[in-house]
C-alpha cells in the first residue's frame, strides 16, 4: 500500500471511540475490508476490498433438482477509496 489511509483513519476512529466512550476502557477501531494481499514480487500489500457474492443455481444434469449454490469472492481496489493513491507501488512501476 503507498498511502497510510487504513493506519490514520484507524487511528482517528480510535481516538474518537475514546471520545464518545469516555466510561469504557479497551477501545479499539478497526477498518474492516483490508486484507493483506501476495504483489508481483512475492511480498504482501495491505489492499482494502468489497466483498463479492455470487449466487447461481446449479442444475443436476441426470435429475434436472436445482440447488442454490452461494460463492464468496472479492473485487480488491487498485486506488485507495479514501485518497485515490495508487495500492501498489510494485504494479506502478511496471
Ligand atoms: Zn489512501
Amino acid at each position: 500500500m503507498t498511502c497510510d489511509c487504513e493506519a490514520t483513519f484507524s487511528e482517528k476512529f480510535l481516538e474518537r471511540a475514546k471520545e464518545l466512550y469516555p466510561d469504557s476502557k479497551d477501545h479499539s477501531a478497526e477498518l474492516k475490508n483490508y486484507a493483506f494481499v501476495f504483489n508481483r514480487e512475492g511480498g504482501m500489500d495491505l489492499r482494502g476490498f468489497i466483498p463479492v457474492e455470487l449466487t447461481h443455481t446449479v442444475i443436476n444434469k441426470k435429475t434436472g433438482a436445482t440447488r442454490l449454490k452461494k460463492e464468496k469472492t472479492s473485487l480488491l481496489f487498485s486506488y485507495c477509496p479514501i485518497c485515490g493513491v495508487k495500492q501498489n507501488l510494485a504494479e506502478e512501476s511496471k
